[in-house]
């Protein structure tokens, strides 16, 4: 029995934008100062939640469609080193990483059984409901929407609403600057939007990416691990 037979709950948007806003104030109290754009997830994930996080590409990561993994019982948020000279690809991940912390390690700790191997990848043809949650919860983070919101308004004249994908893409680089979001990217930043009901009538921008969950270390990549690899690399569709 794998990871993947873990039935995980529905989580509301609004509470995981909450989540997040949770995770931003707490870290604020033990840092003892208030957090501003460009949100610092690496120091979220290693001085608040005590993770280690690694740059890696060895094993599965010598693909890099897989971008990250989390593995809780070591607390090492593994990031695959092609993405490290990517700034909005790399605290992408880190966040989305930090949102399976938040959202799904209790779940997953109280339901796996004991032998579980500890992975948990994409299904075919579909990106899985925990993958999603992560992705909502890293755009909360890195682009509260109260920051997005502070930025927008500062700007001199700005379209939005039912606008054109190009209008988008100049909107969120404009956002970006104004905000501060130094590590986002402008696709990241697009989605947000979108979410965010600032742009309308238009389908989320899509990049790839690939991570995995672990429950023991990943340094001894097992056979399972290689038969995912194979099965992944041939089967799944990326998204991000
Ligand atoms: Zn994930």
């Amino acid at each position: 029995m794998s990871a993947m037979s873990i039935e995980f709950p529905e989580v509301s948007l609004s509470d995981i934008e909450r989540q997040a806003e949770k995770l931003i104030e707490a870290y604020e109290d033990s840092a003892g100062k208030r957090v501003r754009a460009p949100i610092p997830v690496e120091s979220i994930a290693e001085h608040h939640l005590g993770y280690q996080i690694d740059i890696t590409d060895e094993g599965l990561f010598a693909d890099p469609n897989y971008l990250g993994g989390i593995v809780f019982d070591e607390q090492v948020i593994r990031v695959n080193a092609s993405v490290e000279a990517h700034e909005g690809r790399y605290n992408f991940t880190i966040a989305h990483e930090i949102g399976h912390h938040v959202l799904h390690r209790e779940h997953y700790l109280a339901h796996r059984d004991t032998d579980d191997p500890g992975i948990m990848c994409r299904e075919v043809n579909a990106k899985p409901l925990v993958e999603r949650q992560a992705d909502q919860f890293a755009s909360a983070l890195l682009m509260p929407a109260d920051l997005v919101r502070k930025a927008i308004e500062s700007l001199p004249e700005v379209a939005m609403g039912k606008i054109s994908v190009k209008a988008l893409r100049v909107l969120a680089s404009q956002v970006n600057k104004a905000g501060q979001f130094s590590n986002v990217s402008n696709t990241a930043m697009c989605n947000r939007l979108i979410a965010l009901g600032y742009a309308r009538g238009m389908d989320y921008q899509t990049g790839k990416s690939i991570d995995f969950l672990r429950s023991s270390d990943a340094r001894g990549y097992s056979a399972i691990d290689r038969w995912l690899y194979k099965k992944l690399k041939s089967v799944l569709k990326f998204f991000r």
